[in-house]
């Protein structure tokens, strides 16, 4: 990467939330209760569980990776913009809720894409980072923890780089892809 392409980077202070981009603001939420809503989690989620655990192992090289106790669950987000959540509760403990109308309308790469960002919240302990480089073809997001989710096409263009940085927040591989 050469100086000019790292003048070009930029980073938004908010991202918007005006038209179909799922934006998801603040979807990293602390409840004040102790008690989650869920113990386990729903079977429809087990072969995605199974890929983040599969994916991470690969791109940190860490064995022993697993999620662990984070259930998955359809249910109620508490908010209308939210499409899934990483509440954390007082007592440490974590879940991702993901809205079942929302997920039943998205297609696979786009589910992927949200349920990873929420696990990137909930597991990897990540924030939003809403980092943005321009292209010929409009800006390109340099995370899968930008607020503005990325959806079903970015994700399914370049994946290996998106999921690459997920992990590693190694921003090589993207910016490769996104090079004008
Ligand atoms: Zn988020």
């Amino acid at each position: 990467m050469n100086s000019i392409s790292l003048l070009l980077i930029f980073t938004i202070t908010f991202a918007t939330s005006c038209g179909l981009p799922l934006s998801m603001r603040n979807d990293r939420v602390s409840k004040s209760v102790e008690t989650r809503q869920f113990a386990s989690t729903d079977t429809t989620f087990s072969t995605y569980v199974s890929s983040f655990e599969r994916i991470a192992i690969e791109k940190t090289g860490d064995t022993s990776f697993r999620i662990g106790d984070i259930p998955i669950n359809f249910g109620d987000t508490e908010n209308p913009h939210f499409q899934g959540v990483c509440f954390e509760y007082s007592d440490g403990s974590k879940e991702v809720i993901i809205k079942k109308e929302w997920w039943d309308s998205a297609d696979e790469n786009y589910r992927e894409s949200l349920l990873f960002h929420e696990l990137g919240h909930c597991r990897l302990n990540r924030e939003h980072d809403n980092t943005l480089i321009p292209s010929n073809d409009g800006d390109k997001k340099l995370s899968m923890m930008s607020a503005v989710i990325v959806n079903s096409n970015e994700y399914s263009q370049n994946k290996e780089a998106y999921l690459t940085e997920l992990f590693t927040k190694d921003i090589q591989l993207l910016l490769s892809a996104f090079s004008l």
